[in-house]
Formats: structure tokens, sequence, C-alpha cells
């Protein structure tokens, strides 16, 4: 019966994908609870690359069951050309495979299409939206108006539900944005038809999560983007617009949170940020630029670079504690070799007051300076490496600096893109 959540701690690519999908293989059950098609999850198996969006990690594992649970924003396009690429490649993806729910919202060419026009509307203060209508699909779904997938297979209910809420979005895209409406009968035939390909995979997805529970199954919850993002506890407004860590499971997912038994955050080695927003440590010089070289941080979405800076332990342990995990796995600690030294960042100076816990109730977030503790670098390559003690010192020494910090075990750790450059160190699984 056990029930594992994997979270990101920081802003997201903290290289969920890889961890997941490890994870994914000692699992019967791989479930997405939240977010939409702008997860970015790489997995690498062998010498292959995939970058899902929409679909749990579990999918290339054969033999376990997926599901995309009702808080998950769904682009029926993005997902079927998702199933396509995957069985192009090879992978079994059908309705035993794969479940989604008929609770989930979808996202329609109108909520993209709004995305982006409210993104330029913003001019200056724009959030940095991927332009997915993720954000307005949520919106719709907050104010009562938006369609489920349950309402994609019912064809009259389709048609009539969309066209009262085109006909408001198409006076918002013209009169306010002064944009081209979108043609009214070509989305209702188009969306009726993609309700037709997606019955096959449509379920109670939250039912079959508690009964898999109940059954004794194992499973694993699949956050996307990162704590530090959540909609609520994360740097609002520059956020995404879900809960993304454990404390999504329940609502998104429709899993009683207590049925959680084990909860672990990821986070990389240093930090990094994608779109508008604070980032305390961030490195706006040559520092920052090598890390991003080093780490190849380019968003595997939407190809942009990265914002890059120091570890920042203030934001983690506050990311940690909001989903009260057990422990966490640190990544990328490979990018970090050749610096002669590294800093972290273990609190912030607020207007000359020192602070040691993040300050989220602050609108001022930008003006904290981080209080750095220096760490000694070290020169050798991690990715051979496999156990612990095979670390250099210095990047032992690092990592347990920054469990110390965070205040949470380092139960492994990873050193290179593949699956097996993994370094073990303590229980990920529940028991
Ligand atoms: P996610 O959204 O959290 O899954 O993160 P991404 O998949 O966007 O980013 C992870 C990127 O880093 C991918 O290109 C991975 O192949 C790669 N990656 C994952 N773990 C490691 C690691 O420990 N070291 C290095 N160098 N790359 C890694």
């Amino acid at each position: 019966m056990p029930a594992l959540s994997v979270f990101g701690a920081q802003w997201g690519d903290e290289g969920k994908g890889k961890l997941i999908d490890l994870l994914a293989r000692e699992a019967d059950v791989v479930v997405r609870y939240q977010g939409g098609p702008n997860a970015g999850h790489t997995v690498v198996v062998g010498r292959e690359k995939y970058v899902l969006h929409l679909i749990p990690s579990g999918i290339l594992n054969p033999g376990t069951l997926n599901l995309i649970g009702n808080g998950v924003s769904v682009d029926p396009l993005k997902l079927l050309e998702e199933v396509d690429g995957l069985r192009a490649r090879g992978v079994r993806v059908d309705g035993s495979n794969l479940r989604l729910s008929a609770l989930a919202h979808v996202i329609f060419e109108h909520h993209r299409v709004i995305d982006g026009l409210s993104e330029r509307w913003r001019g200056e203060g724009r959030i940095g939206t991927t332009g997915r209508g993720i954000g307005p699909c949520y919106a719709d779904k907050a104010a009562r108006v938006g369609l489920r997938v349950c309402d994609l297979l019912e064809p009259d209910l389709c048609r009539s539900r969309l066209r009262a809420a085109l006909a408001e979005k198409n006076a918002l895209i013209e009169r306010v944005h002064g944009a081209q409406p979108l043609e009214l009968d070509a989305q209702l035939d188009r969306y009726v038809a993609i309700g037709e390909r997606l019955r096959p995979f449509v379920a109670d997805a939250g039912a079959e999560a508690r009964a898999a529970h109940k059954a004794g199954k194992r499973l694993l919850f699949e956050g996307a983007q990162g704590a530090m993002l959540d909609i609520d506890a994360g740097t609002y407004p520059f956020v995404t617009s879900s809960n993304t860590g454990a404390n999504g499971i329940s609502a998104g997912a429709c899993f009683p949170p207590r049925w959680v038994d084990r909860v672990v955050g990821i986070a990389k080695a240093y930090t990094t940020r994608v779109g508008e927003g604070p980032f305390p440590t961030e490195l706006d010089d040559a520092l920052g630029a090598r890390i991003r070289e080093q780490g190849n941080e380019y968003g595997s979405t939407t190809g942009r670079p990265r914002r890059c800076g120091w570890f920042d332990a203030v934001a983690v342990r506050y990311a940690l504690e909001l989903s009260g995990a057990d422990g966490w796995i640190v990544t990328n600690l490979d990018v970090l070799s050749g610096f002669d030294e590294l800093q972290v960042a273990t609190g912030y100076d607020l207007g000359g007051q020192r602070l040691r816990d993040w300050p989220a109730h602050l609108p001022s977030i930008e003006s904290a300076r981080p209080v750095y503790a220096r760490q000694p670098g070290w020169r050798e390559d991690l990715t051979a490496m496999r156990r612990y003690e095979d670390l250099p010192l210095a990047a032992r020494a690092y990592v347990e600096f920054l469990e110390r910090e965070v205040d949470a075990p380092v139960l492994m750790i990873s050193v290179g893109p593949e699956r097996d450059q993994v370094i073990q160190r303590g229980r990920i699984q529940p028991t």
C-alpha cells in the first residue's frame, strides 16, 4: 500500500524526469496531479531521449499504469501528439497503461491564444508564462466556466458549452486585444473529434488511484514544476497555476493526504529559474554563464536559457518543509566540478535584518540579499562515481553542508543525465 510523493523543491527543472523515471520502475502506478503540458521531463534511456510533457514518466516501463489526475490541465492536442510520438518510437500507449481523469480541465485553442495576448498586454509586467494556455484554463476552472474531459465525450453538450465559452472569449480576443476571433464551427468540430480519440483513455483516475492503494500497489505521485512556483506558497505572481508539492496531491488526484506514506523533494546542487520573478541567488555574470554552460541549462520544452545561481538553502528548506519531506535528492552535482569555490545562501539580509527563513509573507523578496557561506570546490569528474565514498572529500562536505542547512537528509545524489548515474545514500521508497 505504499504511496510515494516526489516533487521539485526549487523553481522547476530540478531533473525530476530522470529520477521519477528511475523510481517509476519500482511503481505499479504513476500519477500526475497538477500542471499542464508545461512540464518538460527529460528521460534518457540508453541512447534514446524522451521529453514528456503530460504523460507520466512511468509510460516507458512496461506494466506500469499511468494516471493523469483531475488536477492536471490537459491540452488534448498535445496529449495525442505525445501519444503518437511515443507510439512512433515503439512505446506502447493505450487505454490499459494510460488513464485520463474525466474530471481534468481541457485547454482549448482559445486558452492558448488568450495566454499569449494577455502576456503581451502586461508588457513590462509580464509573468513569463510558457504560453500554452495553462493559466487561462485554470482560471476558467476556478471561474466555473471551464470544460472537462468528460464534456468532450458528449458531442451535444460539448458543442453547447464550447459555443457559450467561445462567445465570451472571442469578444475578449477581438474587442479587448484587437486580434482575430476563432472560427466557432471549426473549433466545435475539432474538439468533438478529439473527444472521440480520447475516449479509450478516459477514466475516474482518482478512483483508480485509491483502488490501487487499497489493493496494496505501489504508487508514485510525480510533481511537475517546483515548490517555489506553487500558486499559494511560491513567489506569486511569478508562479505556475497549481499546487506543485505533496500539497497538491489530495486535490489534484482525489487521493487522501493521509495515504501518502513518503515524501521526497528534488533539488539541484545550484539553482536555476526560467522566466521572470525573484531569484535571490541569481548570478548575472560569468559564473552564472559558466553554470549554464556546464549544466546545459536551456529549457527542454522551450529552449529558453535558464537563469542560474548558487544553491539557496533558505528556499529549499522552505520547500521541503511545506511538503513535510522525509528527505531529498540532490541532482547535477557533477555540474559543479571545476569551481575553486562554491557559495551557498544560508540566510538573507533584508534591509539590515538577518533572516534564516523564507520570507513568504513579504512582497519585497526582490530586495533580499543572500548571506553566503563559502564551500571549497573540487576538480574531479563525478559522472562515473557510484558510491558515496568515491566522491572527493570536498563534494561530500558540500552535500553534508547542504543537508544540514536545509534540515533534511540527502537520500540520493545524481551525477549525470543517465538513469544509472546516481549514488544511493538513504531510503527513498516507503516500506
Ligand atoms: P525536470 O523538468 O525537473 O525533469 O528537469 P529537466 O528534465 O528539464 O532537466 C533536467 C536536465 O538535466 C535534462 O537534460 C537531464 O537529462 C539532465 N540531468 C538530470 N539529472 C542530471 C544530473 O545529475 N547531472 C547532469 N549533468 N544532468 C542531469
